[in-house]
């Protein structure tokens, strides 16, 4: 397929209606929301005249389950990708409206968490520029992830509406919309089968929004699932004179998608989350067959054409979903349900850390899906019959492996038997699957286990967000890297050329420049574009390590205390975006330390513009665009063995940011991908954080022997930064000592205070420093999600069945 060609004609056919829909007299009268409102809409309009682009021969369709999908603001991307933009651009200028301040207009559809919802961004992107066919499945929140603010330091949350029902992007496709029940009771028929009567019944409409593949005439739908009520309202309740229950009922439906669960990394057994889950998957499923159906396929041979690829358990409970429909609607055996199912569904594993592992209660299952926990049941049965055969007599081992234990259902042991395929996200991930989380599963089905790397789109996280940088590299290259990025790989020899590094260094400077003026404007704080800056933007958790950076911002102001007159200071702003989850109080208290010590800082006289400390609220895809481009250091400092991947590391290194990091998650093969000597890895090992757990590391003693890092917290315990209480920064204290220091922040500290000495002798040389940013630049082409899509379809999705 090539590029779709902009058709003028048409374009100003379609915005004359758009006006005149409004009841306008002329274009002119629009405001910018409106310009943004009718250029989208048109847009929409002329690409939804576009067939989806046929699997290629023998290529799977496949699903992508995700209960998140951080797509970012689309209107620039979709005219970016269409490579329409300069033409657009032009048609607008003839109005006297200009392209780039009316794609400011959009809000972001904040439709997720963090790092899940955006690769599966990335990947729907990915698939359309690779030319896989796909769809997406998730949901239409009415109320994205909360929009943050700070109250005297404190996060505070606010509902984000992000408008869904005047989206332009949408289209409502209500020849789609299917019913989904919930509840009710398993009746037996005469034969002996089984049959679900749910006794509340939901529609779920399908609001799809076009995923534009890079100049290539493809276009994939995003099908995102909104529940309304089956009825006005239900007949029988109706019929008993029941007329309030049947009111509720109403009620019920569309609240099923109003909010988005605001946990990452945190698994949380809500009634209604299982309910949004089920809701998902069973909508999803519907559409499958609906389609395998349409084409005049057979069943059976449903797993030839269709994959369904999850997206961490989230959409788990598709599978007995799956399973319930060819058992009683299809009226097929188990045996043949089962080798059709299993055969269809790969999963995705994102975590080894317990507290994100779903496990459902089992009365819940029972009493939202009878029929399911009946097939769950049933699953563990067999399965348990397997295991016994393995390992005659072990107890202890069926425990461990059990789908259904102690009254739980656990969805990860649920994928992994029923799934043909389980993948990590990076290499290191993926070896502690199989290494730690899933030994024994690994044992019965050694060829299940794959890695895919994650990877980040380079139209989104590079093109679109860095322009300067981008044109420099096409001018340079004369090549197209876009849809190629190991082609980022030419860049290397230009890190010798002395005018090549002027230049790279003048785009960096700009692109502070704009982040400077952007943090003016938001909070006021005055920041020096000339300083290093420190950039850590990712959800706030303790396992990521925002308060060991707050460590290190004490030392440096103890150091400018100390050495005021110090020529040798490297001026430094400190810049962080995170929103904690509104129930997680020690994270929400690490937000508070560093606003409250940024205070201090940022008005002490004696350190003037040398140290600043920025906490952009509400950090979203749009804050990362601008943030990316303008950072000199990336932060990737997890404790080592529980980030499985990151995907903000690869944004920083492909915008030729610097990455001090552990060795974690995909830092490894960053690491490996740019040399050892640019970047900056410090601490604790995957190898060496599991031996200080067993010897019993204490914090306490440690602190004892380190009168320095001892000061630096007592300054906290005294209230220095919290205008004398004493107690504001406990929950955040505890855990560091009290507590054990569960993420080994202080057993980090002296290696990373030394790592960031080494950051700052190199920054000292810009000539060398800007060498080893290009180098960074040039040498994370492998991090595209391209690459990793290709990596899907080799290992999992066209792999011999
Ligand atoms: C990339 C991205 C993330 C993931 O960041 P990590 O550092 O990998 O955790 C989270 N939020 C947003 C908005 C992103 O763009």
């Amino acid at each position: 397929m090539s590029q779709q060609k902009f058709n003028k004609t048409r374009f100003d056919a379609a915005l004359t209606r758009q006006w005149q829909h409004l009841g306008l007299t002329s274009a002119q009268q629009m405001t910018p929301h409106q310009w943004w409102q009718a250029l989208s809409s048109v847009l929409a309009e002329m690409l939804a005249a576009q067939p989806p682009a046929p699997p290629k021969q023998g290529q799977r369709h496949v699903n992508y389950l995700s209960m998140e999908f951080l797509i970012g603001r689309l209107t620039g991307n979709n005219l970016l990708n269409l490579g329409w933009y300069n033409d657009v651009q032009a048609a607008l200028a003839e109005h006297q409206v200009e392209l780039s301040e009316l794609l400011e207009e959009e809000v972001d559809p904040a439709l997720g968490n963090g790092g899940l919802g955006r690769l599966a961004a990335c990947y729907m992107d990915s698939m359309a520029t690779v030319g896989q066919a796909a769809m997406g499945h998730g949901l239409n929140y009415q109320y994205g992830l909360f929009r943050q603010t700070f109250a005297d330091g404190q996060q505070q949350e606010a509902p984000d509406d992000w408008q869904r029902d005047r989206y332009p992007w949408f289209r409502h496709n209500a020849a789609l919309d299917v019913q989904v029940g919930i509840g009710g009771k398993v009746k037996e028929n005469h034969d002996g089968s089984l049959q679900w009567r749910p006794n509340i019944l939901l529609k779920g409409e399908a609001w799809d929004l076009p995923v534009v593949g890079y100049r290539n005439g493809i276009t994939l739908p995003l099908r995102l699932w909104k529940a309304s009520s089956a009825q006005p309202f239900d007949l029988t309740a109706f019929n008993n004179g029941q007329f309030l229950q049947a009111e509720q009922q109403g009620i019920e439906a569309d609240k099923l998608t109003k909010v988005l669960y605001p946990n990452d990394n945190h698994a949380e057994g809500k009634r209604l989350r299982l309910m949004q889950q089920y809701f998902q998957c069973a909508c999803a499923v519907g559409d499958i067959l609906r389609r395998h159906h349409l084409a005049g396929r057979a069943i059976r041979s449903l797993p030839d054409f269709e994959v369904i690829q999850l997206n961490d358990t989230h959409p788990t409970i598709a599978i007995p979903e799956m399973l319930r429909v060819l058992l009683d609607e299809h009226q097929l055996s188990w045996d043949d349900a089962w080798h059709i199912t299993s055969r269809t569904f790969a999963y995705t594993n994102h975590t080894l850390m317990p507290e994100a592992l779903e496990r459902w209660d089992e009365r819940l299952v029972r009493d939202l899906l009878p029929r399911h926990w009946l097939i769950i049941r049933e699953i563990n049965r067999r399965f348990k019959k397997r295991v016994k055969q393995q390992w005659p007599g072990d107890k202890a081992m069926w425990h461990k492996l059990a789908v259904v234990a102690e009254g739980q259902v656990r969805m990860a042991n649920l994928c992994v038997v029923s799934c043909f395929a389980v993948n990590g996200v990076a290499a290191l991930h993926s070896e502690l699957v199989v290494k730690d989380l899933f030994p024994e599963y690994h044992q019965l089905w050694p060829n299940k286990f794959h890695n895919v790397t994650n990877g980040i789109t380079p139209r989104r996280w590079l093109k679109q967000c860095n322009p300067l940088l981008s044109t420099l590299i096409d001018d340079s290259l004369q090549v197209e890297w876009a849809n190629d990025l190991d082609a980022l790989a030419w860049l290397a020899p230009f890190a010798r050329k002395k005018t090549f590094r002027q230049q790279f260094r003048a785009i960096k400077q700009q692109n502070k420049q704009r982040l400077t003026l952007y943090v003016k404007r938001l909070t006021g704080i005055d920041i020096n574009p000339d300083a290093l800056f420190d950039v850590q933007i990712k959800r706030l958790h303790e396992y990521k390590r925002q308060h060991l950076s707050l460590l290190h911002m004490l030392h440096c102001y103890r150091q400018l205390r100390d050495n005021p007159d110090n020529p040798d200071f490297v001026p430094r702003v400190f810049l962080f975006g995170a929103k904690a989850a509104p129930g997680y109080y020690l994270a929400k208290n690490i937000i508070y330390a560093i606003n409250k010590v940024a205070e201090v800082i940022n008005n002490d006289p004696r350190v003037g513009d040398r140290l600043k400390v920025v906490f952009i609220p509400d950090y979203r895809i749009t804050a990362a665009e601008l943030m990316i481009p303008a950072a000199d250091l990336s932060e990737q400092i997890s404790t080592a063995g529980y980030e499985a991947s990151g995907t903000g590391n690869m944004k920083l290194a492909l915008n030729g940011a610097l990455t001090i990091g552990t060795l974690d998650g995909a830092n490894v093969e960053i690491a490996q991908a740019v040399g050892e000597k640019n970047i900056f890895i410090f601490g604790n090992s995957v190898d060496e954080v599991k031996a200080l757990k067993a010897v019993g590391y204490s914090p306490k003693k440690l602190r004892k022997h380190h009168p320095y890092l001892d000061g630096l917290l007592k300054e906290l315990e005294k209230g220095k930064f919290s205008e004398g209480d004493k107690h504001a920064f406990d929950l955040m204290l505890h855990s560091l000592t009290k507590s054990g220091d569960p993420w080994l922040v202080l057993a980090d500290f002296d290696a990373y205070i030394a790592a960031q000495q080494q950051v700052e002798a190199l920054w000292k040389n810009p000539e060398a420093w800007t060498r080893a940013a290009i180098l960074n630049t040039a040498h994370t082409g492998r991090f595209s999600s391209d690459r990793s899509i290709r990596d899907y379809q080799q290992l999992i999705w066209q792999a011999a069945r």
